[in-house]
């Protein structure tokens, strides 16, 4: 077996036991880069040696950090101190950041390895990659589709095996649909529970960074490494961060499960709807009580998200004039060149929404747009209240169709009905797990959501564990 192959736990473990060295590791990731990356384009900017000459000083100390041996990519709109950071965007193209996100010293105190920068919609607004201002990634089970988004670089590295587990963030479902899209695991933590200092903002209120790994074992690591109070982000929770991979191996006490009425399924794929049904059996076969729910205001859950992100994006991405960091367009005076570095300097999809956005939230429409978008927000956030009275978590697909044709969905609204299952958990803050769940007739993964209340990580994941064990994925995939 190579050392590519192993998972997350696995190869720590080997590390730890002295049988194998973090720089034969290294080795041979930057090999499978080398020869997989070409054709996936996951990657948008390599660190092989900084990753090399760390291997080597990992490999010197006696008393090595939890993650020794992990090859970790990252999502390029969390900063990373002297490795170029652009959120796949012109106008941050050769922005090498000072300092770096918490998230990247949390790995690196614990010895983990940074191999690369990851590529993604264009400041995470997207669900495909496409929207990236260099390339597209492609999804490694089928060339021809997209890997989702935004965090599809991060995906179709850990489904590649161009690394063994990756960073993403998730404002309306950017770690769980290319999760789903590419047959690995991904989180989106509780609002709070990771700090978001050094991750490029699109929507504050919403974004949340989370793992993509190839198991729910690996996820459980990574997050209790990366989560925690930190008192550069004030939003970030004071609440103890469980060791959720020791925790994996208690037992789940006796749970309900919500599930989606059949007419929430209406205009879900076939595949979708029928691979939702096995998991429901399935977790009725393994004793746990399932329960139909309707969520009224589900359906304006994608709405109210296409209000709310963009009037935050519009006024984070203020920050972008051309003044103090990134692209500089030349110009004559000011006026101009803030028009012509932004116009320059952003790609349409980044207009799109910085033009809907500063229209929400414009005199006159504030009240009509982004207010009405609050209250829906206070909405949704009771309702998911309501129903974990009942359940103790909810079950859904995470995509309404599995990974598309690259260029297949031109116009914005196809595009955006992507995140139909996914955003309702940014609006109320809760935390949100995809799991591989099978696969369709033609061999792309599936992926199913499960939904619990804030801060329940720990048990989410021991669910999702129960599931993982028990969905006999019949792998049809020839060679990746
Ligand atoms: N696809 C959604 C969007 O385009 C979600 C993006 C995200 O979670 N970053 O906004």
């Amino acid at each position: 077996m190579k050392l590519i192959e192993f998972g997350l736990v696995e190869i720590l473990s080997l590390v730890r036991k002295g049988e194998v060295r973090v720089v034969e590791i290294v080795e041979d990731y930057i090999a499978r880069i080398e020869q997989e990356d070409q054709k996936i384009k996951a990657y948008l900017t390599y660190a092989f040696d900084k990753a090399l000459a760390r291997a080597r000083e990992i490999d010197s100390k006696k008393e090595k950090g939890k993650l020794a041996g992990a090859i970790i990519a990252i999502k390029d709109n969390i900063v990373t101190k002297g490795i170029r950071t652009t959120c796949a965007s012109r106008i941050l193209e050769n922005f090498i950041p000072p300092y770096n996100a918490t998230v990247i010293d949390r790995l690196e105190a614990e010895d983990a390895i940074i191999i690369g920068k990851t590529n993604l919609d264009e400041f995470a607004m997207g669900s495909s990659t496409e929207n990236s201002a260099f390339f597209p990634t492609r999804n490694p089970w089928d060339t021809e589709r997209v890997p989702g988004g935004s965090s599809g670089g991060s995906a179709a590295a850990v489904a590649a095996l161009e690394a063994v587990a990756a960073l993403g963030s998730d404002t309306g479902g950017s770690v769980r649909q290319p999760a789903a899209f590419c047959g690995v695991v991904g989180l989106k933590p509780t609002y709070g529970r990771v700090s978001r200092y050094g991750l490029i903002a699109y929507a504050s209120s919403l974004d949340q960074i989370g793992p993509l790994a190839r198991s729910v074992e690996d996820c459980a690591l990574v997050t209790s490494v990366i989560a925690g109070f930190d008192r550069k982000d004030s939003t970030s929770s004071p609440l103890p961060v469980p060791d959720y991979l020791a925790e994996l191996k208690t037992s789940l006490p006796k749970i309900r499960v919500g599930a989606l009425e059949e007419s929430s399924l209406n205009g879900v794929s076939q595949e979708v709807a029928s691979n939702y049904r096995a998991i429901l059996r399935l977790l009725e076969e393994l004793g746990i009580e399932i329960q139909r729910m309707t969520f009224p205001s589900w359906e304006y859950a994608l709405p109210c998200y296409y209000v709310i992100a963009p009037s935050e994006a519009s006024s984070n991405l203020a920050r972008y004039d051309g003044v103090r960091y990134g692209f500089r367009a030349e110009s004559r005076e000011l006026s101009e060149m803030y028009l012509k570095t932004r116009t320059q300097g952003f790609g349409s999809e980044v207009k799109r929404r910085i033009l809907l956005g500063t229209f929400a939230l414009s005199s006159g429409y504030y009240e009509a747009y982004y207010a009405r978008a609050a209250k829906a927000r206070q909405v949704i956030t009771r309702e998911f209240a309501a129903a974990f009275d009942r359940v103790d978590f909810i079950l859904t697909p995470t995509t309404p169709e599995p990974a598309f044709k690259l260029g297949e969905k031109q116009d914005p609204i196809s595009m955006y009905l992507q995140d139909y299952f996914t955003v309702a958990a940014n609006l109320a803050g809760i935390p949100g797990i995809s799991i591989p769940s099978g696969f369709t007739a033609d061999g792309l993964p599936l992926g199913v959501q499960l939904l619990g209340r804030a801060f329940s990580e720990s048990e989410l994941f021991r669910l999702a564990f129960l599931l993982e064990k028990n969905i006999n994925l019949k792998n049809n995939k020839s060679e990746i």
